[in-house]
């Protein structure tokens, strides 16, 4: 038991914000090594200033690893709100952890509140987005999402469904073009009550056109 408590803290640690800037000049390096990898030459005019270009998009992609989530759970104060609240289509862009290939989707949130205590609508995106701007799996960040809710809001119940398009299927591969791959994370209320989740569910589902 220790030593998996050990284990998960240490965990949480590697995934805490550290320094606040990639190192662009490493990945500039590496970009430099791929270019001449496939067979081109980073020198030409067009590529001059490709590895710098890409060095500064991967630290844009990756931002969420220098954040901390927990800075967006900053509940609407005065509220007493203490229904259903789901918010739709918060768009998210993530990359992939197995091949850095970008996926790209919605994320639809429903959660039931604690004490009234809910998140505006932008603190909700930015939360998503927080963890969606890392090296990614759908499933563990359909999850974070969730527990951070769960867990730092204490929400009574949360459900995140994440519909997504993967380049690295779509792009290369068994290529699949417009293949959603779709992952909810059910915690709480919504666990346990399957009316409240069927509920949930196709207030998501029905009302998109
Ligand atoms: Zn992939």
């Amino acid at each position: 038991m220790a030593a998996k408590l050990t284990a998960l803290k240490s965990k949480q640690r590697e995934r805490t914000p550290k320094a606040r800037r990639a190192d662009l000049a490493r990945i500039a390096e590496g970009v430099r090594l791929i270019l001449e990898g496939i067979g081109e030459d980073p020198n030409r005019e067009g590529l001059r200033d490709t590895p710098q270009r890409v060095a500064e998009m991967y630290e844009e992609l990756t931002a969420g690893m220098r954040e901390d989530p927990s800075e967006h759970i900053v509940p609407l104060s005065g509220n007493k709100h203490d229904e259903m609240v789901i918010v739709k289509d918060i768009s998210i862009a993530s990359l992939c952890e197995h091949h850095l290939a970008p996926f790209v989707g919605k994320c639809h949130i429903a959660y039931i509140p604690k004490n009234g205590n809910i998140l505006g609508v932008s603190k909700l995106a930015r939360l998503a987005e927080t963890f969606a701007r890392r090296l990614q799996l759908q499933e563990r960040l359909t999850s974070e999402i969730a527990n951070t809710l769960y867990e730092k809001l204490g929400a009574l119940g949360v459900m995140v469904v994440i519909e997504a398009e993967h380049t690295c299927m779509t792009l290369r591969g068994v290529k699949k073009p417009g293949a959603q791959t779709v992952t909810s994370a059910v915690l709480g209320g919504f666990r346990k009550d399957p009316r409240t989740r069927a509920e949930a569910m196709s207030l998501i589902v029905n009302s998109k056109s």
